[in-house]
């Protein structure tokens, strides 16, 4: 396992490869992103990680701050997994030398969900994958489903500009049916219970929409009732086609879509 701290010893590396599999993250290694690599690992000859908090999708100074990132202890749980070819663990620098043509913007029909409340942060998050597409040049690139709406965008974005693919990987959960997240590090104990008992509340709730007629106005009760319950700010929760994110008013081929504060930390998940 290489680890590459610029882009000269990323350059030099990539002309030997072909094939590669790219798995992006912020860090905060967890099972999650290992299921990535190991996906990546199955389907394409190199695998190359990259490490980077990238300051641009944070709408919130202290967001970033606090984001939990230990480099440290990230390389001891990669060392584990033998086939990473590289890490790659720039600084700003790195990524943002150069200016961008255009400024990337977010379609009017996409500012939901997390677009309409976190301002600039998918703008942020699409320059940065556009910038390291165009320094890795992976064939694939595996993002996870627990964050549905980044690889929504993130797909539709870099499948027009590139012959990149963009497989989604399915949501690692804990045992408590708490999806993995970097940002759970920020969590207590007591934050963890509830946010299992919010999970499992979830996947009620997915079945119980089944039968219903008016969903929207359904979920609108059950959001007051958990927000009640749990003592927790709903920023939304809403059900939404996988294929378009419009809208639904039909549980097959949808999802419940959650963002909720907990301990003052944002969290997000889909069921
Ligand atoms: P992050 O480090 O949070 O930016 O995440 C890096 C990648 O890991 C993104 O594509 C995430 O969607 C994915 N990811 C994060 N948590 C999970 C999870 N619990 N299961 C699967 N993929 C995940």
């Amino acid at each position: 396992m290489k680890i590459l701290l610029n882009n000269q010893t990323l350059n030099r590396k990539l002309r030997h490869f072909d094939d590669i599999g790219f798995v992006p993250t912020m860090g905060g290694i967890h099972e999650g992103h290992i299921s990535l690599i190991k996906r990546s690992n199955k389907i394409c000859k190199k695998t190359i990680v990259s490490i980077f908090v990238n300051p641009k999708q944070f709408n919130n100074k202290k967001d970033f701050k606090t984001y939990p990132s230990n480099i440290k202890k990230d390389l001891s749980i990669l060392n584990k997994i033998k086939k990473i070819d590289c890490i790659y663990i720039p600084k700003f620098k790195h990524i943002y030398s150069s200016k961008k043509k255009s400024k990337i913007r977010i379609s009017k029909k996409d500012k939901i969900l997390c677009a309409k409340s976190r301002k600039g942060h998918f703008e942020g998050v699409l320059d940065v994958m556009d910038r390291l597409t165009n320094l890795i040049k992976p064939k694939k690139i595996f993002m996870g489903k627990k964050d549905f709406q980044q690889l929504f965008l993130v797909k539709g974005f870099i499948e027009k500009k590139y012959k990149t693919k963009v497989i989604g990987c399915k949501t690692i959960r804990d045992k408590n049916k708490i999806a993995l997240s970097s940002r759970n590090y920020l969590l207590n104990k007591d934050n963890l219970n509830i946010a299992g008992k919010i999970s499992k509340n979830l996947f009620q709730l997915k079945i119980k929409i089944r039968n219903k007629k008016k969903i929207s106005q359904f979920l609108l009760e059950e959001k007051k009732r958990l927000q009640k319950t749990f003592n927790i700010k709903i920023d939304y929760m809403e059900l939404r086609n996988t294929k378009n994110l419009k809208i639904s008013n039909n549980s097959i081929g949808s999802k419940i879509f959650i963002s909720y504060y907990l301990n003052n930390i944002r969290l997000i998940d889909n069921f």
